[in-house]
């Protein structure tokens, strides 16, 4: 856990100390912009954020401001990140506004050392220095504990947030569209994550994953605790361009949506992405608790959307979640009883396929549980120390690992069943057999 200086702590009071939060957050409450972007073009992808800040009507939303940019970097492979191009036009479109304060960019993906490689693979610290932009790697940040005021929080009290974040005026949230073999979806909320400096600790302290997804809207409360405008410091834009569908968030498959979503509730913004999707909003504990912390309803026809108001034919009927983790996850598609059971019967089990493992162990560095090691040629899963986080997979550099089902648990009660129905079989046949004589 990132270290709890009080004179940190000071800081931040006395910043937000006293200070009214605008009625329950009401102010974010349910416009969101879907604009229709083919691809990455430069002028293509200009048009569509200006139409987005048209549709908002925040025209003078920057004037002023300091203003953070975070993105949703990963490994830099194709699709997994947000793209570097997006990211360049908002920086050239806020640039030209000569009354915007201080622009900078900032994330951190599982290790210091990951994030400082990820940025220069992705180009994003050759845009930022092109562009004189500060970037950031938050683990070098200094950390500030955050008050929550109501309160806030629903499973996290203790959320350690950058001093940049706590700082800035507007944090400009541009996350993925895309799919997540743990947690089957990832997207505006769940971006925040990012600004964590202590995630392998977040991910043990919070590894049932119904906790974990409400402490994903926390982090949220957290950042707009230390909004010192009237207005929301975060506004998401959401990059559904070129999706990823399958084994996410890193060795999934591109699948394209062809939109940019964007509003001031994560929670909505998440509707609309996981809608797109062909999912069930109110099955992802994230989005319902994030949505119902701010009195927004978890149903898209009850949503303020503005632009491609006809998002129906957008949605992509076919596209393919997690498997594993759809069926799995607690807040997942499935309910009742029959879930119950089956959770309990299976779980994920993490597979290393040996053929594309390059024992390079940036796994076992990144298994927040220490479910990992390596014996000889072979890297080993702890299937009872697994949280099934899936940051091995995140961290892989060869899209070596997967999420399967794992059996074993039920493989008992299966013999069983399969036993006491053949005992049936032979009984009745027997039964039967003596009837005739
Ligand atoms: S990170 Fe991937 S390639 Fe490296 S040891 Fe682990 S499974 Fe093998
Ligand atoms: S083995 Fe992978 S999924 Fe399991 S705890 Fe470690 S990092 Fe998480």
């Amino acid at each position: 856990m990132a270290s709890n200086s009080s004179n940190s702590e000071k800081v931040q009071f006395d910043k937000i100390k006293g200070k009214e939060l605008p009625q329950k957050f009401n102010y974010l409450k349910d416009k969101v912009a879907i604009v229709k972007l083919d691809d990455y073009q430069p002028e293509n992808i200009k048009n569509a954020l200006k139409s987005i800040f048209e549709l908002l009507a925040i025209k003078d939303f920057f004037n002023n401001k300091s203003i953070l940019l975070k993105p949703n970097f990963l490994a830099p492979t194709k699709n997994a990140f947000t793209p570097i191009e997006l990211i360049r036009e908002l920086i050239l479109i806020l640039k030209k506004k000569t009354d915007i304060e201080n622009i900078s960019v900032g994330d951190s993906t599982l290790t210091k050392k990951f994030t400082s490689i990820t940025f220069k693979r992705s180009n994003i610290r050759e845009l930022c220095e092109a562009e004189s932009v500060n970037l950031i790697n938050f683990f070098e940040s200094e950390r500030v504990k955050v008050i929550f005021h109501n309160p806030t929080y629903e499973i996290e009290e203790n959320v350690y947030l950058p001093k940049e974040v706590i700082d800035t005026d507007i944090i400009l949230n541009l996350p993925k569209l895309k799919t997540h073999s743990g947690y089957v979806y990832t997207g505006a909320i769940k971006n925040f994550f990012g600004l964590l400096g202590n995630k392998m600790h977040m991910h043990m302290t919070h590894n049932n994953k119904k906790d974990f997804q409400k402490m994903l809207a926390d982090i949220y409360f957290a950042v707009e605790e230390t909004n010192n405008t009237d207005f929301p410091k975060v506004l998401t834009i959401m990059d559904g361009v070129m999706a990823m569908e399958g084994k996410g968030p890193r060795a999934g498959k591109p699948r394209k949506v062809g939109v940019l979503i964007a509003g001031f509730n994560s929670a909505a913004v998440d509707i609309i992405g996981y809608t797109l999707m062909n999912g069930n909003p109110n099955d992802l504990d994230a989005i319902t608790s994030l949505a119902n912390r701010t009195e927004l309803p978890v149903d898209i026809t009850k949503l303020e959307i503005v632009g491609e108001t006809n998002f129906e034919k957008y949605i992509v009927k076919n596209f393919k979640k997690p498997k594993v983790a759809s069926l799995l996850n607690p807040s997942g598609p499935e309910k009742g009883l029959y879930s119950k059971i089956r959770r309990k019967a299976v779980s994920i089990s993490i597979k290393i396929k040996r053929k594309k493992c390059l024992l390079c162990e940036e796994c076992v560095r990144h298994c927040p549980a220490e479910a990992l090691i390596r014996k000889d040629e072979k890297i080993l899963v702890d299937r009872n120390k697994c949280i099934e986080c899936f940051c091995c997979g995140e961290s892989c550099p060869n899209d070596a690992i997967s999420a399967k089902f794992y059996l074993f648990k039920i493989l008992p009660v299966l013999l069983l069943v399969i036993a006491l129905g053949a005992f049936a079989i032979i009984w009745f046949l027997i039964q039967l057999i003596t009837s005739f004589f």
